[in-house]
């Protein structure tokens, strides 16, 4: 049985003063909350305020993005070590939008995935299709490259430490969403992949994320597809009581 896991991509949002107010609410509102994972991913500046707000709860921090390397002269960047000692247990990888704004190739993203479970951070990989990708009927083709990509030369013990995010670039921040059958297709599908490349143990225990304009409205029939195991959330991450009622919707699916 896979625990569900809700994770709130805050992308470049929030000061630190406003993330704090933000994870303090949810930390509140979230109490009671058990039998689902949640996962806060501020930007880098404010991971020590929004750690703080989350201490003696079960939400656990996460961050967007950073380096593979440990340290070095990589000005702007974010290594691995500086993540997990200001208290991160997850970071995300190969997020569509540093995928096309940043030019993040499936070789980064590899690179990162292995950097990050070196430094026991799990990561939550990002992979999915764009619009005219889907239309042209390539989505399995380009999912499989993505996820063979982000998962080579990896260790089935490895591999079960991450988390997958199918997220539709064509559904992220349009207020698109994939139907529940169409998200269930594809997560279908990259089960069997990572079965096929690790076998069937290791492929049952990775959470399969479902990511693309998830708000309350439509969280319910989404989280309740046998293979969609979570969800990624941008925008409804940012408002308290959205997020709230799609985590409580985890609960109940
Ligand atoms: C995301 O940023 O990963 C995402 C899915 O965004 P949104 O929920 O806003 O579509």
């Amino acid at each position: 049985m896979r625990i569900p896991i809700i994770a709130g991509n805050w992308k470049m949002y929030k000061t630190e003063e406003e993330a704090f107010q933000l994870a303090s609410e949810l930390q509140k509102r979230l109490k009671d909350v058990n039998g689902v994972k949640v996962i806060l991913c501020p930007p880098f500046t404010s991971l020590s305020s929004v750690r703080k707000a989350i201490e003696n709860s079960l939400i656990l921090l996460g961050a967007q993005n950073m380096h593979w390397e440990e340290k070095g002269a990589y000005t702007g960047e974010i290594s691995p070590h500086m993540l997990l000692t200001a208290g991160c247990k997850h970071v995300i990888i190969g997020h569509s939008e540093r995928r096309s704004y940043f030019s993040e190739t499936d070789e980064f993203v590899n690179l990162k995935v292995k950097s990050a479970l070196k430094f026991d951070l799990s990561p939550i990989i990002c992979v999915g299709e764009k619009l005219d990708q889907r239309e042209a009927n390539k989505t399995e083709e380009v999912v499989e490259i993505q996820v063979k990509g982000a998962f080579k030369n990896l260790s089935a013990q490895e591999a079960e430490k991450t988390i997958i995010a199918y997220e539709p670039v064509w559904a992220i921040g349009t207020g698109r969403t994939a139907t529940p059958a169409q998200a269930n297709e594809v997560h279908t599908f990259i089960r069997e992949l990572l079965s096929s490349e690790f076998g069937k143990q290791c492929a049952d225990k990775i959470n399969i994320l479902y990511g693309g304009s998830v708000k309350p409205e439509n969280s319910k029939e989404l989280l309740g597809m046998p293979e969609i195991d979570g969800a990624l959330v941008g925008g409804a991450s940012l408002d308290a009581e959205f997020f709230e009622k799609i985590v409580r919707n985890a609960i109940e699916s």
